[in-house]
């Protein structure tokens, strides 16, 4: 494998940088910046001008809008994203639903639901994991019973991520109770506005509305928002996985992190010294280092074989265990260093009217709130457990 950049990817990684300098909007910079809570236009203020260079669909094929990039370009495209610190754009409609429809939809269905996924002109949610099925997920018992030309759904979904914000969902749901498990489930696009939907807000320890439990009470779906035939949806959500899991490695997002946490470590003291020159920490941001560094080896190589024709298969459970724990390690370690002065803090603090003000640097305040939240990574996209089990299946063989 070859690792040397072409002069063609030299001067593509030129073109990105020179575009995300020119269009990046500093109204986001600097709401990222101070760590503000972001609004649904927020959230698609970068997808649109993404979506109107034709950028915004990385892995899609060019047929369906991608921009026809080759993996290597959108490692490069990743990278510079993630230098730049720019807004992730949300994975349910590009990378989630997105690739679901343009490979198993019918024609009807590529044309209502793609352009508008592009355009950001839809929110889109997952509706898999319920009470009682999330690593066992083909457990899930929300029901879908046909009534002619219509589906009547039942049941309750959880930890739906920003449903608040949605406009479709992709749900699985039970079509067959007499099936074996994984037979008897469907793969349904539900309009979020219909009659019977419910979403009730999930606060997380960070003190942060992002995920919901949603209840679906007689809500009446077409059957023409099927996708792929009935009973059969477990291979549109195995396949939407695979591509959900590669996707969480983050590799660029923690090259970016680990810079900033050297940063803070050169600004913070210990013992009348910069925090950088203690040999026990400086230790620990080499060893997290060298394993970011292992895990970017190991995702090219993954991307060099999908440039080669070979799908993403159980690598990228390996990619999602150590892109996930690396992820952790990044904010358990700037917690870390900021000391106390992360301790009381968290998101949306202060607020307007507060009569308080946080105390110590800027880049310590949601410290905490960002240490709490990353714990979510190990276990959404299925647990860490679960991606061992995979990978001592299908890998090693045991
Ligand atoms: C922040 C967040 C956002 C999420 N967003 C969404 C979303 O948008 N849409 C959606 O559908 N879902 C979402 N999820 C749900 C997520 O996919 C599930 O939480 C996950 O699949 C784990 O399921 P569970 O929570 O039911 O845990 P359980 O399955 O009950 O597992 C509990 C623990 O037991 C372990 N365990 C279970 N079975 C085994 C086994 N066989 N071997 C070894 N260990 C095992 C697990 O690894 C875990 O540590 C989200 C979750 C979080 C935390």
């Amino acid at each position: 494998m070859n690792l040397d950049f072409t002069p063609e990817q030299i001067a593509f990684r030129e073109e990105v940088r020179a575009f995300i300098a020119e269009n990046y909007p500093d109204s986001l910079k600097s709401k990222l910046a101070d760590s503000e809570e972001l609004g649904k236009e927020d959230y698609l203020a970068w997808h649109r001008i993404l979506a109107k260079k034709g950028w915004v669909a990385p892995g899609w094929p060019k047929e369906y809008g991608g921009p026809g990039w080759s993996t290597v370009e959108r490692f490069i495209f990743a990278d510079e994203c993630a230098k730049a610190d720019t807004m992730m754009i949300l994975p349910f409609g590009i990378n989630m639903v997105g690739p679901v429809i343009y490979t198993f939809g019918t024609p009807e269905q590529k044309a209502r639901f793609l352009p508008r996924i592009l355009s950001g002109d839809d929110w889109w949610c997952q509706g898999y994991s319920e009470p009682g099925a999330g690593s066992d997920l083909a457990s899930l018992r929300t029901k879908a019973e046909r009534q002619g030309d219509h589906y009547i759904v039942n049941g309750q979904k959880t930890w739906t991520t920003l449903a608040q914000h949605a406009d479709w969902g992709f749900f699985l749901v039970r079509t067959d109770p007499d099936a074996k498990m994984q037979e008897g489930i469907s793969f349904l696009l539900i309009d979020m506005k219909s009659p019977g939907i419910t979403v009730r807000p999930i606060i997380t320890l960070g003190g942060e509305h992002e995920v919901n439990e949603v209840f679906l009470d007689n809500v009446k779906v077409p059957v023409e928002n099927r996708i792929f035939h009935e009973n059969k949806g477990w291979t549109c959500a195995k396949f939407l996985l695979a591509h959900e899991r590669t996707g969480i490695a983050g590799v660029a997002r923690s090259k970016r992190g680990i810079e900033k946490l050297k940063q803070i470590a050169k600004t913070e003291q210990a013992n009348d010294r910069p925090l950088i020159e203690d040999p026990f920490f400086r230790r620990k941001i080499a060893e997290l280092e060298m394993d970011l560094t292992a895990l970017e080896y190991t995702e090219l190589r993954v991307l060099a074989n999908e440039q080669a024709g070979k799908g993403p298969g159980p690598e990228s459970s390996l990619l999602k265990i150590k892109g996930t724990e690396v992820q952790q390690r990044i904010t358990e370690l700037v917690l870390e260093a900021v000391g106390h002065y992360g301790a009381p803090y968290f998101r949306g603090f202060p607020q307007d009217g507060d009569n308080i003000y946080p105390i110590g640097p800027d880049y310590a305040h949601q410290a905490a709130p960002r240490y709490f939240n990353m714990r979510k990574t190990s276990i959404y996209g299925g647990s860490n457990e679960i991606q061992r089990n995979i990978i001592a299946k299908m890998v090693l063989g045991l």
